[in-house]
């Protein structure tokens, strides 16, 4: 899979994860064609918060991609190519009792072993940081050097950028190729046959059937909530606001769940706009539906965080469709069944922040170079399915 000049690379899925791969595809001197069954962005990438975040990683291999994950934004951003698109920002971790002391206290100490600037606010320090934060707020973690990018806009500067030829509303059927050889040189497509020297799979949800990974991916929705714009109160904000709950929220544990089953972790972010995007929950469907009672507990938790949002007019609530591993880690990698199929999905709620960073990632497969972090842990094979199987 060497990158000779204009190999064709094909890359099923115009996500994040997808238009990256194309950027860096391209970069490398790819001919690239994204193949979309919908639109551009029209799924999790364009539904999406954006924290471009290593705060709520947990400590390890997705610590360590996150890390790197926002690195890549900077040096795209430091390019020119993310010009008025990554906005860079502080990320504040809130504790609003003993229990959620002690698990910031833990996660605080794992950021900095990792190399992450943090700052420990004390309550009289945080509320002269923060302003207009409810007086129960007791400590913060902040974590700099991060950002906020918003999807649909990010997949659309790439895929511009990348010059790619973009194939709309075109459904890849199946990637098995019919001799069962180890080599797939045609993609049957509801647009007919398409040639490719190399296969990016970065289908999202997509990704399971094509894979025959039905168990294994998973549909976790999310809903959120954007508010009118309030610059003053904005402006106060120096960050994005986490709820401690957020960790807990991710490591799936019981106690974390509402009454109704419902998990979520609260996330408020100042858009540049001078709006808020408050978020989120993690509901185990794949309906993309919002309701009421949704919305009614992300709102409670956030006027309990900054009581003056309880001020502005509510502008619209939206969901989308996270894709989770059941392991929690990501696919990145070669597919073991394949000599040219590079498999780029699972990213849950962390694929806004890990999406160039993994077209870096599959631009390096492709070519034959050196990735730039250990991709054992996202080892497509891990799972031992069907197709994955060398
Ligand atoms: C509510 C919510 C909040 C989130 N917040 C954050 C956040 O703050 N930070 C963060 O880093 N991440 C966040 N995420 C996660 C992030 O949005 C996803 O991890 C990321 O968008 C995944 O990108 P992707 O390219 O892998 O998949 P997707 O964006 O799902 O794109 C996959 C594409 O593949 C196409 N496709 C599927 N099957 C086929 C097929 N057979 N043939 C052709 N095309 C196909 C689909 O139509 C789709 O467009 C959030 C997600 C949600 C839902």
């Amino acid at each position: 899979m060497a990158a000779t000049r204009r190999q064709k690379a094909v890359i099923i899925g115009a996500g994040i994860v997808g238009a990256a791969s194309a950027y860096f595809l391209a970069k490398a001197g790819f001919e690239v064609r994204v193949v979309e069954a919908a639109a551009p962005a029209s799924a999790a990438s364009g539904a999406a918060d954006g924290a471009v975040s290593v705060a709520s990683k947990r400590p390890g291999p997705l610590m360590e991609a996150a890390i790197e994950g926002v690195e890549t934004y900077r040096q795209l951003h430091a390019s020119g190519l993310l010009e008025g698109l990554f906005r860079q920002r502080s990320t504040f971790m809130l504790a609003q009792d003993e229990d959620e002391d002690e698990v910031l206290a833990a996660h605080a100490a794992a950021l900095a072993a990792s190399g992450v600037e943090i700052r420990q606010h004390g309550t009289k320090a945080l509320h002269s940081v923060v302003s207009n934060l409810a007086s129960g707020v007791r400590s913060a973690v902040e974590v700099r050097g991060e950002g906020h990018a918003i999807g649909y806009e990010i997949v659309n500067r790439l895929l511009v950028a990348s010059g790619a030829t973009v194939m709309r509303g075109c459904h890849v059927h199946d990637i098995n190729p019919a001799d069962r050889s180890r080599s797939i040189d045609l993609l049957h497509t509801t647009a007919g046959k398409i040639e490719a020297d190399v296969v990016v799979l970065a289908a999202g949800g997509g990704s399971a059937s094509l894979l025959g990974l039905e168990g294994v991916l998973r549909p976790r929705k999310g809903q959120l909530l954007v508010t009118e714009r309030a610059p003053s109160l904005n402006a106060g904000l120096p960050g994005s606001l986490m709820s401690c709950r957020y960790l807990m929220s991710k490591d799936s544990t019981e106690a974390r769940m509402t009454q109704t089953g419902r998990r979520f972790g609260l996330v408020i972010d100042p858009l540049r706009t001078g709006q808020f995007l408050i978020g989120g929950t993690r509901e185990e469907t794949d309906d993309r539906g919002t309701d009421a009672g949704a919305a009614r507990l992300l709102l409670r938790e956030a006027v309990a965080l900054v009581p003056r949002l309880g001020e502005l007019r509510l502008l619209r609530s939206f969901a989308g469709v996270r894709t989770a591993t059941v392991d929690g880690r990501p696919l990145i990698g070669r597919a073991p069944a394949f000599d040219n199929v590079i498999v780029a999905t699972g990213f849950e709620g962390d694929g806004i922040c890990l999406g160039p960073l993994t077209g870096r990632i599959v631009a390096a497969l492709a070519s034959g170079h050196a990735v730039p972090i250990d991709l054992a842990p996202f080892d497509p094979g891990r799972f031992g399915a069907r197709r994955q199987a060398a």
